[in-house]
């Protein structure tokens, strides 16, 4: 008698949960990036108990009209991609559709949509069933609030670590996207506390001063460099400014936050000399590059990614940061004339 049988979509949904949905920050993540790639201008974050609680993320964005509301906590339904062609080129964050199905799977999900035309859309899922559908507000953009995240899978709820850490990683995460999109206000609240604020006025050098202080921001130094391949550009502490971890570094490409062994080391070469062992520079790298030099379809969480040329791209990092901060240095000081 045979016995392979295709699973039902709910257990294939919970499995796949386990690679997208980790914790309470992949939630935010997934759910932040769709805020993003719906055109937000404005995102709002507020977590409870670092999101094991409640995480919920409200923001104007373009919204979905009833039909799309219902399709997206589908798995493999998706707005941004239609053809094995654009897979390669890739502008959006997602494109997977993957992330809402997979947190559905494991929460319980209440959203209001609405593109601000259609009549607006409110509905609630279980454990990755549909429990209500029902008209909402006219409000343009999207709130989606996930609650009781891992109640039926308690094996993932055992792997959480404490509130501190859980709420730490979220925190990494937003200062990260807000340097990654400066013309976005975010707003991080946590139990009841605001964390971060950015006025998405479009300085990146605000944002960082929202992140790293004032004092801080001040010692950044702008860079931007050109070739046919790549564009390049971001903001990097003078040597006089380290931090003890690399977990200031923050790459990304065509915006999407990546973690790229090789570009982090292209990073702190350009310092080799200047900075004592263990300690690193505050760095925002942004790379602009063709999608089809890239890869990002290399794990579901998409914080991976391949590059063409490569090793090109990584001396001309190093090269490009190494002469903003020496051109810095060797700027006479100046006294002003009394
Ligand atoms: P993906 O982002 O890979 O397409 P998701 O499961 O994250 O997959 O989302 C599925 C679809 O739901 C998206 O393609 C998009 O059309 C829609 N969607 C999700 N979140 C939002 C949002 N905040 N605003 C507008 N549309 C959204
Ligand atoms: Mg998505």
């Amino acid at each position: 008698m045979a016995k392979i049988k295709v699973m039902d979509e709910l257990l294939s949904n919970k499995i796949a949960a386990g690679e997208v949905v980790e914790r309470p920050a992949s939630v935010v993540k997934e759910l932040v990036e769709n805020a993003i790639d719906a055109n937000s201008t404005s995102i709002q974050i507020e977590l409870v108990e670092a999101g094991l609680q409640k995480i919920e993320v409200t923001d104007n964005g373009d919204g979905m009209v009833r039909e799309d509301a219902e399709l997206s906590f589908s798995r493999h339904a998706t707005s941004k991609l239609s053809s094995e062609h654009e897979l390669f080129r890739i502008r959006s964050l997602g494109f997977r559709g993957e992330a809402l199905a997979s947190i559905a799977a494991v929460s319980k999900i209440w959203m209001q949509t609405s593109t601000g035309i259609d009549r607006g859309t409110v509905l609630t899922m279980e454990g990755g069933k549909r429990i209500l559908v029902q008209d909402g507000p006219l409000r343009k953009g999207t709130i989606i609030r996930v609650e009781q995240l891992f109640f039926n899978t308690p094996a993932r709820l055992k792997h959480v670590k404490s509130i501190q850490t859980e709420l730490g990683y979220s925190i990494d995460l937003i200062n990260r996207l807000a340097l990654s999109y400066p013309g976005v206000a975010f707003t991080l609240i946590h139990n009841g506390q605001t964390l971060l604020q950015t006025s998405g006025r479009g300085s990146l050098q605000q944002v960082a001063a929202a992140i790293y202080g004032t004092a801080t921001a001040k010692q950044l130094v702008a860079f931007a460099a050109e070739n046919e391949d790549f564009k390049i550009s971001g903001l990097t502490t003078q040597p006089a400014i380290t931090r003890a971890s690399k977990n200031y570094l923050t790459v990304l490409v065509n915006g999407r936050w990546v973690k790229h062994f090789g570009l982090n080391r292209a990073i702190e070469e350009a310092y080799h000399t200047y900075l004592p062992i263990g300690r690193f520079p505050i760095t925002l790298l942004s790379i602009e590059l063709d999608p089809l030099l890239s890869d990002v379809n290399v794990h579901p969480a998409k914080h991976q990614i391949r590059i063409s040329k490569e090793k090109e791209l990584e001396l001309f990092v190093t090269k490009t940061i190494r002469e903003a901060i020496r051109s810095r240095q060797e700027i006479p000081k100046v006294q002003a004339p009394k």
